[in-house]
């Protein structure tokens, strides 16, 4: 697979969201697609250790979800060393020799035809607050599900572990889905950098037990886990990386950037989620509804466009060349 230096990355374009109440989504920051190909040898530098076992039974969940796949739970507060198990290496997708820091991917090979669906599920405190309080009506976009659904197409849903708790049905309903892929997100779409849209920050001592806990809420559904992270906003730099160090993690970018959080009409995003997308793309978009209502409008034009291209929708895994 292809893989990136860790940076910080550009704020280029992005939508500001300034709205009071505070941010409730992190606009995917747009970018120019990355350089492809430059595989980073993930250093086994000074993995943060001693992060607070929690166990995460997922409070507020109604119906508790079955047994969890094997292999694919966050293992708890485990010391990470050097030379640790290849616990979930090889058999989860993205899975990472716990201890090193996880490297960051783009895309996967352009060879092929396969390119990649990614639908964030963003859930901050903010957001919640708006469903609550009746402001918005859902921020689980059931019209993609159902189209992907229909069309049999394979995506992968990178989700927060607070969007998990408010949508376990949704949440069950995905996991089900043999074509889909699920991923983590962080559990309440926390900034794992100072300046990241301006998302509140995540202590950077809570960081590693943040996106344990959320790979344990999503691991409690089973259908097909992998350790595929995605941080909000794309935001991370050297810390924000080293703390993950002890998960055994693949951190996924993508190339193509849909612009869909706030979008007022379908066509922008149509545009740019098939601008820059080639064989081994990953596509960024949203299942958050109130935060990205053009989505479900924008995918069948996106899926035809794709299908113009020769291009064919994959689960994440494949399209990295790791299925
Ligand atoms: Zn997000």
């Amino acid at each position: 697979m292809h893989v990136k230096i860790p940076r910080v990355p550009l704020v280029a374009t992005l939508v500001a969201v300034v709205a009071a109440a505070a941010l409730l989504a992190a606009p995917a920051p747009g970018r120019a697609p990355a350089a492809a190909g430059i595989v980073r040898a993930t250093a086994t530098d000074q993995p943060e250790t001693g992060r607070a076992p929690q166990t995460p039974t997922a409070p507020g969940q109604t119906t508790p979800p079955t047994v969890p796949p094997p292999g694919s739970t966050a293992s708890g507060g485990q010391e990470p060393t050097a030379a640790a198990p290849a616990a979930p290496s090889g058999t989860v997708p993205g899975a990472t020799p716990p201890g090193t820091r996880p490297p960051v991917v783009d895309h996967g090979p352009r060879t092929g035809n396969k390119v990649a669906l990614t639908f964030d599920a963003d859930m901050t405190d903010a957001m919640r607050y708006q469903l609550r309080s009746g402001a918005v009506r859902s921020y689980a976009n059931l019209k993609i599900i159902e189209l992907l659904e229909r069309e049999r197409v394979p995506a992968t849903f990178f989700l927060t572990g607070k969007w998990v708790e408010q949508y376990p049905d949704v949440t069950r309903r995905l996991a089900g889905n043999p074509r889909f892929e699920l991923a983590n997100h962080t559990y309440g779409h926390l900034a794992f950098t100072p300046d990241c849209y301006g998302l509140p920050r995540i202590a950077e001592r809570e960081m590693t037990a943040d996106v344990a806990r959320t790979f344990d809420v999503v691991a409690a559904y089973g259908g097909r886990q992998t350790r595929y992270f995605r941080f909000p906003g794309l935001c991370h730099d050297r810390k924000a990386l080293t703390a993950l160090a002890p998960l055994g993690v693949t951190v996924v970018d993508g190339d193509v950037v849909s612009g869909d959080p706030f979008a007022k009409s379908w066509r922008p995003v149509v545009r740019a989620s098939l601008e820059g997308v080639r064989p081994g793309s990953v596509i960024v978009l949203h299942v958050t509804e109130a935060n990205a209502p053009m989505t479900d409008e924008a995918l069948p034009h996106i899926l035809a466009g794709l299908a113009e291209r020769g291009l064919e929708p994959a689960p994440l895994s494949e399209v990295l060349g790791v299925g």
